[in-house]
């Protein structure tokens, strides 16, 4: 019995050399399918969407078996760009709700970074020098 396992798992690590596997982007299709399926299984007005589901899913699977490694990096990049700059914001949505009792977040004028300083009190003004471009500048809480 144990030696039949061996068989099926070597079987698959052969069958899976030289290809790509799974991947963020991979992973990311799965779970949109998913939450398709679903929406579609839900709503009968949305049944087109398992027809989406279905071709996320081709694609999630055809890159984890494609062995063209370097198309799929390509892709993976191109992935986390884009949604590197959404994830951005949410972290900064996400810290500044965390930090909203002990620290402030203002915007350089000159290089638009967001910089975060320990909360001033209240009515006072505060002067920040900017740690990227060395702009200062003051704001009131
Ligand atoms: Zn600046």
């Amino acid at each position: 019995m144990k030696n039949f396992f061996r068989r099926i798992s070597d079987g698959f690590r052969s069958f899976m050399a030289g290809r790509y596997g799974a991947d963020e982007l991979s992973s990311f299709l799965s779970i949109a399918a998913l939450v398709l399926l679903v929406l579609s299984a839900l709503v009968r007005q949305l049944f087109f969407l398992y027809f989406l589901a279905l071709g996320l899913l081709i694609w999630s699977t055809f890159r984890m078996l494609s062995r063209n490694t370097l198309k799929r990096r390509q892709e993976r990049e191109a992935y986390l760009r884009f949604f590197g700059h959404f994830r951005q914001k949410w972290n900064l949505i996400k810290n500044r709700w965390r930090d909203r009792k002990t620290h402030r977040y203002y915007t350089c004028p000159s290089c638009h970074v967001t910089i975060r300083v320990p909360k001033p009190e209240k009515g006072k003004t505060i002067a920040i020098t900017c740690p990227k471009c060395g702009n200062r500048f003051e704001r009131k809480n």
